[in-house]
């Protein structure tokens, strides 16, 4: 956003007016210098917080322990944080102290890598000093020092890395490589929530198949709180995740059908993970529903007549449908158009009816017009005070009843048309 860039410049050049040094910093910097999209632009002063906030009037202190002061300039919001080091690192997390210093190049030293330790003045001239500009051109994440002791320090960092790998495509640097081997085992240290957003990153760039094969060459992932097991996936298999639409959703819920999760197990997982009600919903409502699926194909198989595949195929799949959402179906159907037979652990007859569900699955879904009892255009109120009947199961029985005829096409959803067939089944049963 080149107008955000003009009114942190002018930060910039209030701060240098004043006789503050000033840059811009960290993921900006690199993003910038890469031609990515910038949302955020982080300032580095040398200005303590209190002179950053007598300049700037409206400045809120967001973190001034962290020495962060954030800066309103014509609408728009800056994070400026005074040069500083870190220290007091305890149990393989960020620290809570840290001291002020005068020079940029030592706030450069405590950042991750190299790629994120370039700084930039308002005329452009970069500030360099460990060669993240080459870095970056060579496509490689390397560690500011000593990779062993910075991951030792903030053992966050080694998935920080293996994030920048993937969502950049860029190679890791050997040494950094092998302080990631050598300090993994800090890593039950860090907070799942930590952990869960650098995955969902991850998962949401453009090639999270790097990511996680990343995550199984480091084994990073048996080590952090809840361990989770990735040395069975099939790396071919794998590369389908960058195909997905640019989700966490998808990417998770073909990861979860990949590694063979079953719905019950993938709840905990999830939860465990710190993924939210509505990811672990999605998730485990989609798990269920491939388990569904599958069972509905090997019945068929089982107990119908060739001739009457299709029919069957369908009304499970609509049943499934209505019990499992229709985000769950979609999120399957989607992602089931990518997978390979060798994906499925089936006879070739099975597979052919599955084709054909992925083939009509969209159609079918179309096909319902509604999706649950809600919008049938007869109530469970109205049916009682028709019928004078007592409420009772029967009631939810007829509701479902109907609810699968107007989905399946043997009822159209209309009010009169629903309660005389309400009424026939429920005088049928007495
Ligand atoms: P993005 O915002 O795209 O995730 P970013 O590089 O901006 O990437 P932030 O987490 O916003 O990452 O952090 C801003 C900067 O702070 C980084 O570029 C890096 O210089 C520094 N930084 C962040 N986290 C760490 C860490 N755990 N250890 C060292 N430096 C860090
Ligand atoms: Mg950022």
């Amino acid at each position: 956003d080149p107008a955000m860039a003009i009114q942190g410049e002018e930060v910039l050049k209030r701060l240098n007016d004043h006789g503050h040094q000033a840059f811009f910093v960290g993921g900006c910097v690199r993003d910038e210098i890469m031609n990515r999209p910038v949302t955020d632009m982080d300032i580095t002063t040398s200005a303590k917080p209190e002179e950053v906030m007598a300049l700037f009037e409206g400045s809120i202190p967001t973190g001034l322990q962290h020495g962060t002061v954030t800066v309103r300039m014509n609408g728009y919001h800056f994070e400026v944080t005074t040069f500083r080091t870190e220290s007091g690192y305890e149990d393989y997390r960020r620290p809570s102290e840290v001291q002020f210093v005068d020079q940029v190049e030592e706030d450069l030293k405590r950042r991750d890598f190299t790629m994120n330790a370039i700084a930039r003045d308002y005329v452009g001239q970069l500030i360099d000093p460990f060669n993240g500009v080459t870095d970056i051109e060579q496509r490689i994440v390397r560690s500011v020092g000593l990779a062993e002791e910075r991951f030792r320090e903030d053992a966050l960092r080694m998935l920080r890395g293996v994030r920048f790998a993937s969502i950049f495509d860029f190679d890791i640097d050997s040494l950094t490589w092998d302080g990631i081997l050598a300090e993994r085992d800090k890593l039950p240290h860090i907070a799942m929530e930590r952990v869960r957003t650098e995955m969902d990153k991850m998962l949401a760039g453009p090639y999270p198949a790097r990511g996680v094969c990343l995550l199984m060459d480091s084994e990073l992932l048996h080590y952090v709180k809840v361990p989770v097991e990735l040395s069975g996936l099939d790396r071919t298999a794998l590369s389908l995740l960058d195909k997905l639409p640019q989700a966490t959703e998808f990417r998770l819920g073909l990861l979860l059908l990949l590694l063979g999760a079953n719905s019950s197990d993938a709840d905990q997982k999830l939860r465990a993970w710190t993924y939210s009600g509505k990811v672990k919903d999605r998730m485990t409502k989609l798990l269920e529903l491939h388990e569904a699926v599958l069972n509905s194909i090997s019945k068929i198989v089982k107990d119908v007549q060739v001739g009457q595949y299709r029919r069957h195929l369908q009304e499970e799949w609509k049943q499934s449908v209505l019990r499992y959402g229709v985000l769950a179906s979609e999120d399957w159907h989607v992602i089931h158009t990518l997978l390979p037979q060798s994906f499925y652990d089936m006879t070739g007859e099975e597979y052919l009816l599955l084709k054909e569900l992925v083939e009509h699955a969209a159609e079918w879904i179309e096909e319902m017009g509604i999706y649950s009892l809600k919008e049938l255009e007869l109530s469970g109120s109205d049916l009682l005070r028709v019928t004078g009947r007592k409420g009772g199961p029967w009631l939810g029985e007829t509701m479902n009843w109907l609810l699968q005829q107007v989905v399946t096409g043997q009822l159209v959803n209309k009010h009169d048309i629903l309660l005389e067939a309400a009424k026939k089944v429920t005088s049928d049963e007495k």
